[in-house]
């Protein structure tokens, strides 16, 4: 049963609330339908009063990143979608402690933007993230990462807003980050500390370039699609194996339902047609690459790419 989400939530704080958002526009895969009610806080303060309403109330509460993990239903979702792209929720902060550069970056900043930034300014530690479309807050959540190391190798803390709207600091000490995982709470994950070296800008730029250009050999970068749909399994004998590599083997590249496809460049993701997509498709093909790759190799692939929606969250 859906129930409209009450404006007593978040009529008095200061935000930008949009009712029966589409949320296709917001995401990689431009499909799906429309949130409840689309909110976007302008301040922290208005993000805690709303997070705790939303506790109190048993509101559901999704965060928005830049969408370019997310699969949303096509009959959209129940409640409140967060973006936290404000300005306040999106800065980056520079404080230099010896010859250790220290940047605080918040949730909604763009990891993207970051790379060419600290590239400019001669700041090492962070070109693994170059190609990763994400926000901080998006990366930290998954670990995102690829062949030349992820998010969390420069994380120094992270702050999190807890279900309850209460915030709390977690050190690297106590934080783990593993292939596309991390034992950060769930919650916001409102701002990361990273730690990174000086170094002249011309070699990290090249860095960025050559790992940029790596990944767009690799991957149909312009398709539209959520990048890898699921993670690289263990095997029995503890090595991990390329998911793409076990669903080419299973002859899946072209597969198709409806507008959803097998990328031929690259069997793990799954792209979609330019028009008339509809998330249902990409689903029920995801689906069908998991049966099928239990009886090709008798591994279980679970999926990288989040879910949104009562009918394919399953
Ligand atoms: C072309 C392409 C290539 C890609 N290549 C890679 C790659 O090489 N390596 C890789 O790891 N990934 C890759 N991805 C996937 C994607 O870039 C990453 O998963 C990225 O981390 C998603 O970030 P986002 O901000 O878009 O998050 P979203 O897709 O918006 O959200 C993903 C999840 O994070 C949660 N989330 C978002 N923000 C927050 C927050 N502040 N606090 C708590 N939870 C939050 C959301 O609720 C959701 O559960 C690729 C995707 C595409 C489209």
């Amino acid at each position: 049963m859906t129930v409209a989400t009450p404006s007593s939530l978040y009529a008095d704080l200061n935000v930008d609330a949009q009712a029966d958002a589409p949320l296709a526009p917001r995401t990689w895969y431009g499909i799906g339908g429309k949130a409840d009610v689309l909110i976007t806080p302008k301040d922290l303060a208005s993000l805690g009063m709303l997070v705790r309403r939303c506790h109190r109330d048993q509101v559901p509460l999704r965060v928005l990143g830049s969408g370019a993990n997310l699969l949303v239903s096509d009959a959209g979702v129940d409640g409140v979608v967060l973006s936290l792209d404000s300005p306040a929720l999106r800065v980056v902060e520079f404080n230099q402690q010896g010859n250790v550069e220290v940047v605080r970056a918040w949730c909604g900043a763009s990891s993207e933007k970051l790379v060419q930034d600290l590239a400019r300014r001669g700041l090492a530690g962070f070109e693994q993230m170059a190609g990763i479309p994400s926000t901080i807050g998006g990366a930290l959540r998954m670990n995102a990462g690829g062949k030349f190391g992820a998010i969390g190798d420069a994380v120094h803390s992270v702050a999190v807003m807890m279900p309850d709207g209460n915030e709390q600091i977690f050190l690297r000490e106590s934080l783990s980050f593993e292939y596309r995982h991390t034992n950060i709470p769930e919650g916001i994950i409102l701002w990361a500390v990273l730690r990174l070296q000086e170094e002249n800008p011309l070699a990290v730029r090249e860095r960025v370039k050559e790992y940029f250009n790596y990944k767009k050999l690799s991957q149909p970068m312009s398709a539209r699609s959520s990048g890898c749909m699921f993670k690289n399994p263990t095997l029995a004998d503890g090595t991990r194996e390329s998911a793409g590599k076990l669903i080419d083997l299973a002859k899946l590249k072209g597969l198709r339902v409806g507008s959803a496809f097998v990328s031929t460049e690259h069997a793990n993701f799954i792209c979609v047609d330019a028009t008339d997509a509809r998330a249902t498709d990409v689903a029920a093909l995801a689906e069908q690459i998991t049966t099928r790759v239990f009886d090709a190799h008798g591994v279980t692939l679970e999926r990288e790419v989040v879910f949104w929606g009562a009918d394919i969250e399953s």
